[in-house]
């Protein structure tokens, strides 16, 4: 063959490539789910209807497709997700954008100033989740969910996806504290007994940040952190806490109009109240300093080479907690009193834990998980609870892909999932734990099984 012909060849043989591989497309939209005045709000054990917006709640969705392969990234304001309303948005979308179910990953902010979705639990009647405004809302939201996706479907457009992995330090702090020669951590302190006292686990200071950029221009952003948003606090006020403050940052400063979508990462023990300080950060200095973390890694943004969506869920039979009957007798003497006396949020939650897990000793405790990979490099896996920072870390640490994301409180939600250590330890997150100690690690067994497979896949 003439150095033409071969040049030729070589030109077709490239061309050829290009079009096997397919373009990748994304795109992304955002629909405002911010609640009528006098919905029931989450976050606390008790009824508060809603009375005014600080700033408005969304429902945002990111599409990606390649070679004719979809999947959704769908992250909600809301304190968390539930299964019934999980099932029902992805018929929603498969019905209207033709996007299978099950290539929908829908994920909550946890924002404690959101709306309260009903559980089928006691924590309905304390939160009046129930009552009609709630149901309203919760009939509403799927359709929302979907038109989220259908509007993000119709903008797929050949982009490029980035990813950095930036650090926020000194924001986040793992909120159960051991002392010396106390058995049970202490929950929440406002400030550290020096000599005695230390964090009984560690935080995650990863800030994902996958930017798609279409023509030059960035499009869509999804960002990754792990820390409760509890920075608004009590109130009556509608607001995505920080992760509103944080999206909002990213947009206006790298690209005015791109949607940008937060996912919680491991976050079950982890919130902001600074007890090295005994700084209270604002809601404002939170996302200001993520967005901070953004911007430094910005540079940083390597593209990644996709291929078609990878997907892979699986649900995972966990084992319930069990009480005896002492115990079963002093939770139902907390909630006959729960409603007109102030017991305090760890026996309240405790109680109310004991008797639903009665109530469903032979249902089998489901949990979903889910990993969509889009490159060799990155996979986002998400798990469906307050997941305790350790098992993320472990999860990032042992995962195939040089990039994992993960999303916690998706595609429904099993309560706090804490680590097999932090069980003999006590307090809030496991008293209210549903499942028995191993839960989580189980969890991290079949994700890590799942992206090897996504890995592995061709
Ligand atoms: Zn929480």
């Amino acid at each position: 063959m003439g150095p033409m012909i071969t040049r030729l060849l070589f030109g077709l043989f490239l061309i050829a490539i290009q079009i096997q591989a397919g373009d990748f497309r994304v795109g992304a939209a955002q629909v405002d789910i911010t609640p009528k005045n006098g919905t029931p709000m989450a976050g606390y054990y008790k009824f508060r209807a809603v009375g005014g917006v600080l700033d408005p709640i969304y429902a945002k969705a990111i599409v990606v497709e390649q070679d004719g392969t979809h999947a959704a990234f769908v992250v909600i304001d809301l304190s968390g997700t539930t299964r019934p309303i999980v099932a029902a948005a992805r018929k929603a979308v498969q019905e209207q954008c033709g996007i299978e179910g099950d290539h929908v990953m829908i994920s909550a902010t946890h924002t404690h100033t959101g709306p309260q979705l009903a559980r089928g639990s006691l924590m309905d009647e304390l939160t009046k989740a129930n009552s009609p405004p709630g149901m309203d809302y919760m009939q509403a939201l799927p359709g929302y969910i979907a038109q989220a996706v259908k509007e993000a479907k119709a903008r797929l457009a050949p982009a490029r996806p980035s990813v950095a992995m930036g650090r926020a330090e000194g924001i986040s702090f793992n909120r159960r504290v051991l002392r010396d020669g106390v058995k049970e951590a202490i929950w929440q302190p406002k400030t550290l007994n020096p000599g005695t006292d230390k964090p009984a686990g560690p935080i995650d200071p990863e800030v994902g940040v996958l930017v798609f950029e279409s023509d030059g221009k960035p499009v869509a952003s999804y960002l990754n952190f792990a820390m409760h948003p509890t920075s608004v606090g009590g109130g009556l006020k509608i607001s995505a806490d920080y992760p509103g403050v944080f999206c909002k940052l990213v947009s206006e400063r790298h690209g005015p109009g791109m949607i940008s979508v937060f996912a919680n990462g491991c976050c079950g023990n982890i919130n902001h109240g600074d007890y090295l300080t005994g700084k209270r950060r604002t809601t404002l200095e939170l996302g200001t300093a993520l967005a901070d973390a953004a911007d430094a890694a910005w540079p940083d943004l390597k593209p990644v080479t996709t291929f078609k969506p990878r997907i892979r869920s699986e649900q995972v039979t966990l084992q319930r907690r069990t009480f005896t009957e002492v115990e079963i007798a002093k939770a139902k003497d907390i909630t006959t009193r729960m409603f007109t006396e102030n017991l305090g949020t760890v026996p309240m939650a405790e109680a109310v834990c004991i008797l639903e897990t009665v109530a469903k000793q032979n249902e089998p405790l489901l949990a979903e998980v889910q990993v969509i990979a889009l490159s060799d490099e990155l996979a986002i896996v998400s798990l469906p609870g307050e997941i305790f920072v350790e098992l993320g870390l472990a999860l990032k640490k042992a995962s195939p892909f040089k990039h994992t994301f993960i999303a916690e409180l998706a595609n429904g939600s099993i309560g706090y999932v804490p680590n097999r250590e932090a069980y003999p330890q006590g307090n809030y997150e496991v008293v209210s734990a549903r499942n028995e100690v191993g839960s989580g690690e189980k969890l991290v067994e079949v994700a890590l099984k799942l992206l090897g497979e996504v890995k592995a896949a061709r």
